[in-house]
């Protein structure tokens, strides 16, 4: 049969993609990117390319009739979803059972959706989690040159300390340190310059009119600001969006053969084709890159893919809780978070805690984090042949190790404060809300489903290049860490395979 055939295929247009096809381009090797999400290039009716989180529409969510929204009640009322024609919206909610995990779905996954917290996590905890890899080169290269690709930039001091927009950050930065527990400032890809002229009035408004987790139209350089233009301007890579992988499988003669449906933004399917090519990178994500890989060897497609692929998943220690506040905490939250509290150090309940806005265009008297924590739990992925699809095993009571340390840091501050944590924010009588998560890492974890640098064992020229390769935990939001790791292999890759 006829088909179309290209040296290298990326699938996927994350973090780790974005940056493993730049690097594929610039050494001259034509290179597909195919991305099961819409290209979100184009203005809608109201003259606007994303939807804002306060009027949700179709562009929100990926095929749903419902907005799925992490906080999903205020006191216990269903008011902040909508009903919604089913698209291919920008942000997905997988769910499996206990644990539902969000991802961004289009040019740049992930980078659309999220709040462009740009952290290095700690050097030591680098070395705990994946001791294999050279922390000195991590640290001296990879690092500092993902930051520099990215755009990371830190808010002008004088202008955090005074901006109405991160009032609500102070606010919960005083609470944190009357508590005797230590903050930061959050680096982030939004630039914040951009955003000191939003509050000034001269330019359309983003991070401040309560846009985030649906894209945003200004502000942010998401990967379609950043790596994936300097890939296609190497002229050898190109980007096809709405192209969503099913299989692949290997050829006699070792290459693979990837298996694509091409579908249109209602999802109707309108055509499947196969592509050849010599390298194959997955960078789908935690949660499709594994997806495929424990698809291909349990129906026997890859039979030499090795246990260890399925297996090392975590949620970053994920958990969401909101405190009620008797301050005023702003009208007008910034979407971008920039304040965190680093309880990391603590050996007992170690938690790096963004402070997040509640963009809701009043002040609510509360205030919302996402804590992450250290939670030594991990998932597992499993094929049903019943039905074709791959199911990640959590357990609810998987979160518990994240709730008690969430819990302790918090009473902490609250007993500083006086204040209390609300429980009606996640639907029912919940404080801490630990069946999502926002960083899903894990699931062919490097050094053991892979090489040390992202090569598939058992078969040659397979990589995993996403946060598919981090065992579950990173400490810190997990992109800069996914990008530093891809640009690591790569550049290996490049020397030792091509
Ligand atoms: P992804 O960015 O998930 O990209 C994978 C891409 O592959 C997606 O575009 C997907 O549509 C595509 N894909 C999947 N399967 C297929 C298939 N079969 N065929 C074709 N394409 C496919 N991290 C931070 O560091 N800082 C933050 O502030 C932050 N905030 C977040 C907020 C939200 C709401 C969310 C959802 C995440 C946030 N994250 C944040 C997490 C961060 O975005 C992810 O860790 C990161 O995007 C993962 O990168 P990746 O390369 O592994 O894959």
């Amino acid at each position: 049969r006829q088909r179309d055939f290209v040296p290298a295929l990326v699938i996927g247009s994350g973090y780790g993609s974005a940056a493993t096809a730049l690097r594929l381009g610039e050494a001259g090797i034509r290179t597909q990117v195919l991305e099961m999400g819409r290209l979100w290039d184009t203005a809608g009716a109201d003259g606007k390319i994303f939807c804002s989180m306060l009027q949700p529409d179709h562009r929100s969510t990926w095929f749903q009739d419902r907005t799925e929204a992490p906080l999903s009640s205020v006191l216990w009322a269903d008011v902040i979803n909508r009903d919604i024609e089913p698209y291919a919206g920008v942000l997905d909610r997988v769910r499996h059972g206990d644990m539902s995990v969000y991802v961004g779905r289009g040019v740049g996954g992930g980078s659309l959706v999220n709040g462009g917290m740009a952290v290095t996590p700690q050097r030591d905890y680098f070395e705990e989690i994946l001791p294999s890899v050279d922390a000195g080169r991590m640290y001296g290269k990879y690092f500092p040159l993902a930051n520099r690709m990215l755009g990371v930039n830190t808010p002008d001091p004088e202008w955090l300390e005074t901006c109405d927009s991160y009032q609500y950050a102070r606010v919960s930065r005083g609470h944190a340190h009357d508590a005797g527990l230590h903050t930061t400032v959050v680096p982030n890809v939004y630039d914040f310059d951009y955003m000191r002229r939003e509050e000034a009035g001269e330019v359309p408004q983003s991070a401040l009119a309560s846009e985030v987790i649906y894209g945003n139209n200004h502000g942010k350089r998401s990967l379609d600001r950043s790596y994936l233009p300097e890939a296609i301007g190497t002229g050898n890579v190109t980007v096809h969006a709405l192209h969503r992988v099913r299989t692949f499988r290997q050829e006699q003669d070792g290459t693979y053969v990837v298996t694509v449906e091409q579908i249109d933004e209602l999802g109707n399917v309108l055509g499947t084709r196969e592509i050849g090519c010599r390298w194959l990178f997955l960078g789908a994500g935690s949660l499709g890159t594994t997806e495929l890989l424990v698809r291909a060897r349990d129906t026997g497609v890859l039979p030499r893919l090795g246990a260890a692929v399925g297996e090392g998943w975590g949620t970053n220690g994920n958990v969401m809780l909101g405190r009620a506040l008797a301050e005023p905490t702003g009208q007008i939250q910034s979407g971008m978070p920039a304040l965190g509290i680093n309880n990391w150090r603590d050996p007992k309940y170690p938690v790096f805690a963004e402070i997040a806005p509640v963009p809701a265009g009043l002040d609510l008297l509360m205030t919302l984090y996402l804590a992450i924590t250290r939670n030594p739990e991990r998932g597992r992925f499993r094929y049903l042949p019943e039905n074709d699809s791959v199911r990640l095993d959590w357990d609810i009571d998987q979160g518990a190790p994240s709730v008690e340390a969430a819990d302790a840091v918090f009473r902490r501050i609250n007993r500083a404060a006086g204040t209390e944590l609300r429980n009606d924010l996640f639907g029912d009588d919940r404080a801490f809300e630990n069946r999502f998560t926002y960083h899903p890492l894990g699931g062919c974890v490097l050094g053991e489903a892979t090489d040390l640098h992202g090569r598939v064992r058992g078969y040659r020229n397979l990589y995993v290049t996403d946060g598919s390769l981090i065992p579950g935990s990173t400490g810190v939001n997990p992109f800069v860490t996914i990008t530093a790791l891809a640009e690591r292999n790569i550049e290996r890759v490049l020397a030792e395979d091509f």
